[in-house]
């Protein structure tokens, strides 16, 4: 027997990782996303999201100043209120207690936290032309929680961590947890980040296009948007937790005739809603 598998028999250790293994999978739940049918693995509870979730949100309302701006407060209250609506019918958010803030701030991003915290920097809103465009960005955000990426990405961690334990306690070699660490993180964290933007965007779609805003407005948005953000510091802020490519837009031109489809269905439709004063 070679000296790594000895070490894998080591008691304590087995006792230690097998404990874990157990763990995990007397916690984990397997759940279909809303919208795209996904299925995904979570080891996290919505109830523990949630919490985290209004945590941080009060966090993030003493750190910017709610804004003024009597024309965004509206805006986002009414597309927010549209958005929620058919969010709701899809039967997942029946834990949620949304609340939709503009933060006072320059930064260009926005923000849903798990349990329908939505936070829209005004920042970002200085870049939009109309309504429709702020609906893509708050249904994109939505997106992101309805279909639980937060719980997921912590779940995916806590996997990524307890696989870290078992090679360290297996193998004892720092250069192979070296490996496995990297290997990990390219493998799986960043092409499922780049997944969870595509899932947004489609749930984003179709909820603006449910509440009635023009479907098109979510790719002239990001054209003009990542555009003017090429070599410019100040605008990267949504970039880089939303990374953004031609491909991506590319699929939201693609995905268009589906949003298309439930916009003509809407009971109530805004078109592209108020174009913002500084922009006419
Ligand atoms: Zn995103």
């Amino acid at each position: 027997m070679t000296s790594a598998i000895k070490n894998f028999f080591h008691p304590v250790q087995t006792c230690l990782v097998l404990s874990l293994i157990a763990l995990a999978s007397c916690l984990c739940s397997c759940r279909s996303v809303p919208v795209t049918g996904r299925s995904q693995f979570l080891l996290t509870t919505e109830s523990y999201e949630n919490d985290l979730g209004a945590e941080s949100y009060e966090e993030y309302k003493k750190e910017y100043p709610v804004s003024t701006n009597a024309e965004y407060n509206a805006a986002l209250e009414r597309c927010g209120n549209a958005i929620k609506a058919v969010a709701n019918d899809l039967g997942e958010t029946d834990d949620f207690e949304w609340e939709f803030t503009v933060l006072d701030s320059e930064i260009q991003n926005a923000f849903c936290l798990p349990g329908g915290k939505v936070a829209v920097y005004s920042g970002i809103m200085d870049g939009m032309e109309n309504e429709a465009e702020l609906a893509f960005v708050v249904g994109h955000e939505i997106g992101h929680a309805i279909a639980r990426h937060g719980g997921e990405r912590m779940s995916r961690t806590i996997v990524q961590s307890l696989g870290a334990v078992l090679v360290s306690v297996i193998f004892e070699n720092e250069t192979l947890d070296a490996i496995y660490g990297t290997g990990t993180e390219i493998g799986i964290m960043l092409p499922y980040s780049r997944s969870n933007e595509s899932e947004a965007d489609m749930i984003g779609l179709i909820l603006m296009a449910r509440a009635g805003y023009d479907p098109s407005a979510s790719y002239t948005f990001w054209k003009r948007f990542t555009n003017n953000a090429e070599g410019s510091s100040k605008l990267a802020s949504i970039l880089s937790t939303h990374p953004c490519d031609s491909d991506r837009i590319k699929a939201m031109e693609e995905n268009e005739p589906a949003a298309r489809a439930e916009y003509n269905m809407a009971p109530t439709k805004y078109g592209f809603g108020k174009t913002f004063t500084h922009r006419k």
